[in-house]
């Protein structure tokens, strides 16, 4: 899909292969790559095709595709074998940490998450 997003967007340019990834999982809906700078030994980001700038801009016409992607990503920590569990976290906003405007959830495991994370 070519839109602005597609021209401004770090994802969108990971999605439409202009900017290079290390791909984990795709399919019609969604795509899921390594993270470029790992916070664990698994750190997979799942993102939508579609643009969508964060789960504050969302709607209940998301709800199936964001809740493949959910899906997609129990798929993926079971393929990594992380089956002592893992922690997926959807940094939303300035203050929830989100740095890239297009909605992602990160798979992490492969190591003891603790809480309250910072
Ligand atoms: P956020 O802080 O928005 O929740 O997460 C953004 C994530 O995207 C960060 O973990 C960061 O390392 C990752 N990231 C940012 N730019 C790139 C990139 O160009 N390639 C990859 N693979 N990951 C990226
Ligand atoms: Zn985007």
């Amino acid at each position: 899909m070519y839109t602005d997003h597609a021209m401004s967007c770090t994802f969108c340019k990971i999605i439409d292969g202009k900017i290079p990834s290390t791909a984990v999982y795709q399919d019609d809906l969604g795509y899921a790559f390594a993270d470029v700078n790992p916070q664990a030994p698994v750190h997979v980001l799942i993102v939508p095709r579609e643009h969508i700038g964060s789960l504050a801009e969302a709607d209940q016409s998301q709800r199936d595709l964001l809740g493949h992607l959910l899906l997609a990503a129990a798929d993926i920590a079971r393929k990594k074998g992380l089956g002592n569990g893992y922690r997926i976290v959807v940094n939303t906003g300035e203050e929830g940490g989100q740095t890239v405007d297009h909605i992602h959830l990160h798979l992490l495991g492969g190591r003891p998450m603790t809480w309250p994370p910072g």
